[in-house]
């Protein structure tokens, strides 16, 4: 027997592999086992270069535990005694405590670095052996044992076979890895994939009522997935099937890609699209990573763009520098040239399917949509490529490409300033009136009613040249597109004026909103009252709901627009109406008015150029007691106007209708409104 020390720099790798990398201890099983996986197929390519030529004869590696052990066992090229002591013994370590100190949360990249994969048996267990045999002839059989200090023992010993079982003596706080649900999780977590087929027990059957082992090893893992296979001999059903497997809960995907580059890297894999269920949040890290078959991580920020992390599927690349940490990765040329590649690719792939078959990629699009629009929000060049497929839906359900839309709406829905207008809607029920006159005047009304539908507006505002997005609710249809300053007959202002008091009186106190009357000549066949809201002011408040550092806006209260339509009959007959009522009453009051404002108007004209000390006090007086008056009169008229308004059923019940038909009538406001229906009828 020969006793030796283990040739580390630093006294401590023990303490140091355990005290900090507490994080990932379950990570050991993933190293024992590629390690196995890679021997094996070692030996394989020795055997088909012709440098092995005995019997290869079943490659399965096997794991399994009893009372206090974990053996992982390979029939691969072994080691003999000299190679321990090259490969085991021998740690390449320098600038140790540096290394260690920065990436002490991050065992993958202290494992990585040192090339400690074996040594991370020593996480969990507090003695390892190795009993080996090389491939090779008349090879000496050794074992090598270490209980966690730096010194090891070896000795030769007598092994039938081939090959290496590593034998892990748990530490009574990992004892958790030697329970069997335990290893099955694992393997299943990080082995999954692997190339070499890799037991674990007995598969089981039902005898006499109850589970017993067959003969047959209960391989755990697939050795060929999909990813690995040629995509010219899969079918979409194979897909599928490895989608489900995958994820066995979710719906049948969207598309997928298989992506499949040798250079200038090695990258393999499958992205899915997956078909995202109303109201349930988009969910990150569903992209599994693989090196080489081994499941290295779920988390694959930084290495595709960041709206492909919603995607789900595996990527698999030796060439990702795994064991690093997150931030070095981002900075990686590698990595980024990866990320631009996958980006690339799924631009090609989805542009590809628009062009072969639009009806399919129509049939998708409300459910690619977000994905499709993440990605154009967020990087330049997808937004480039997916200009060309993204599409948009009106309120018919009829889609347009980009280019296609500016086509169909430039002729009639360009203002004069020379603006193309989009009108959309982002809910068809609610504004069903305003989408309908929108139509009725020949205009296309598009359905924005995506979660990212606020921001692709405002950007779309920036790409597209000489556009503007406005909802249709936001101004009444005769102003929605501005084509020609208005030059119709409208109501005197007197008139007007009379008629938004009527109403204004009228109007309910509703929480946070703020109502503006105004009159205007709508035409005969518009509603009588119309409730509008600004586009800017709306856009802002809705800004406000998404970005810190808005709360302004989010603050205010609502502001309508609420429009008397002149032309209308009943309106008409409301005047008409308070004419007869309240002319007797109101008619020397407007007199008077009229009076004083002419006054008021020559006052400040004597005024006018001149500095406040250069006016003689008693003109100054004589401007104030006309305002005085003034104000008096007008709050005398709009008593009489709102005595009046009270009286009339009419008003109130327009209002009513118009908050209806917005679903701003609530509460107390809609049960009378109800019971003052009943009574008019
Ligand atoms: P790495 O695998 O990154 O080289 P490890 O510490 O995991 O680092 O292993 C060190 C070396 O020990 C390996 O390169 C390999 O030569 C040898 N080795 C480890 N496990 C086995 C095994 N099961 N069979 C044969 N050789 C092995």
């Amino acid at each position: 027997m020969q006793k030796g020390n283990i040739g580390v720099t630093t006294e401590n790798i023990f303490p140091i592999i355990k005290k900090f990398l507490y994080s990932d201890h379950e990570i050991f099983l993933r190293e024992l086992v590629s390690n196995a996986v890679d021997a094996t197929q070692k030996l394989k390519t020795l055997s088909s270069m012709g440098d092995f030529k005995g019997e290869l004869g079943d490659l399965t590696v096997k794991v399994s535990v009893d009372k206090d052990t974990l053996t992982i066992s390979d029939r691969g090229i072994g080691l003999t005694a000299e190679e321990i002591d090259k490969y085991i013994n021998q740690i390449a370590f320098s600038g140790a405590n540096d290394f260690l100190e920065k990436y002490k949360n991050d065992a993958n990249a202290i494992i990585g670095h040192f090339g400690l994969g074996f040594y991370s048996a020593f996480m969990v267990a507090k003695r390892v052996d190795i009993i080996t045999k090389s491939y090779k002839e008349d090879a000496q059989a050794v074992k090598w044992t270490c209980d966690g200090s730096p010194e090891y023992e070896i000795e030769n010993i007598e092994k039938a076979d081939r090959g290496t079982d590593i034998i892990l003596h748990m530490d009574d706080d990992s004892k958790e890895f030697l329970e069997p649900s335990r290893i099955s999780e694992l393997l299943k977590k990080y082995c999954r994939f692997l190339p070499v087929p890799v037991a674990f027990g007995k598969k089981k059957e039902w005898k006499d009522g109850k589970q017993v082992d067959t003969d047959e090893d209960n391989i755990i893992n697939e050795t060929n997935p999909l990813w690995t296979r040629k995509p010219n001999e899969l079918k979409d059903e194979n897909y599928l099937k490895f989608y489900h497997d995958l994820y066995p809960m979710a719906d049948d995907p969207l598309f997928w890609i298989h992506l499949n580059v040798d250079y200038p890297f090695h990258l393999t894999g499958i992205l899915y699209f997956p078909k995202i269920k109303a109201n349930i949040d988009l969910q990150k890290n569903k992209i599994q990573l693989y090196c080489n078959q081994v499941y290295v991580t779920d988390s694959v920020e930084g290495i595709v763009p960041d709206f492909l992390t919603l995607l789900h599927g595996v990527i698999d690349s030796p060439d990702i520098p795994l064991n690093v940490s997150r931030s070095y990765l981002q900075s990686d040329s590698n990595v980024k040239k990866i990320s631009t590649y996958i980006s690339k690719k799924v631009s090609d792939r989805l542009q590809a399917i628009f062009k072969n078959d639009r009806k399919e990629f129509e049939g998708k699009w409300d459910d690619v949509k977000i994905f499709i629009n993440y990605g154009m929000l967020t990087e330049e060049d997808f937004y480039e490529k997916a200009s060309k497929f993204a599409l948009l839906k009106d309120t018919d359900a009829h889609y347009y490409t980009y280019d296609e839309y500016r086509t169909l709406v430039k002729e009639n829905q360009t203002d004069k300033d020379g603006n193309v207008v989009y009108l959309y809607a982002n809910q068809t029920d609610a504004q069903y009136s305003y989408i309908e006159a929108a139509k009725n005047k020949g205009y296309n009304v598009l359905l924005m009613d995506g979660q990212l539908d606020v921001a692709m507006i405002s950007m779309l505002e920036q790409k597209l040249e000489k556009t503007r997005f406005t909802r249709v609710d936001s101004d009444t249809i005769s102003r929605l597109i501005v084509k020609e300053e208005n030059k119709g007959a409208n109501l005197e202002a007197g008139k007007q004026d009379i008629l938004a008091s009527l109403f204004r009186s009228q109007l309910p106190s509703v929480d946070k909103v703020e109502f503006n009357v105004a009159a205007q000549a709508l035409g005969e066949a518009e509603n009588p009252i119309l409730i509008t809201q600004s586009e800017y002011m709306r856009r802002m408040k809705e800004m406000a709901n998404i970005q810190a550092g808005m709360n302004f806006y989010g603050e205010m209260p609502d502001m309508f627009n609420v429009v008397v339509n002149t032309d209308h009959k009943l309106v008409k007959n409301i005047l008409d109406d308070e004419s007869k009522e309240c002319n007797e009453s109101l008619s020397p009051i407007e007199a008077e008015i009229a009076s004083l404002d002419k006054q008021h108007d020559e006052l400040h004209e004597q005024q006018k150029g001149k500095k406040e000390d250069e006016i003689p006090a008693e003109e100054k007086e004589k401007l104030d007691n006309v305002e005085k008056k003034l104000s008096e009169l007008k709050g005398r008229k709009e008593a009489i106007l709102t005595e009046y308004a009270a009286k009339n059923k009419i008003i109130r019940q327009l209002i009513d209708l118009a908050l209806l038909q917005n679903g701003m009538l609530k509460g107390e406001a809609l049960t009378k409104f109800v019971r003052r229906s009943i009574e008019l009828i």
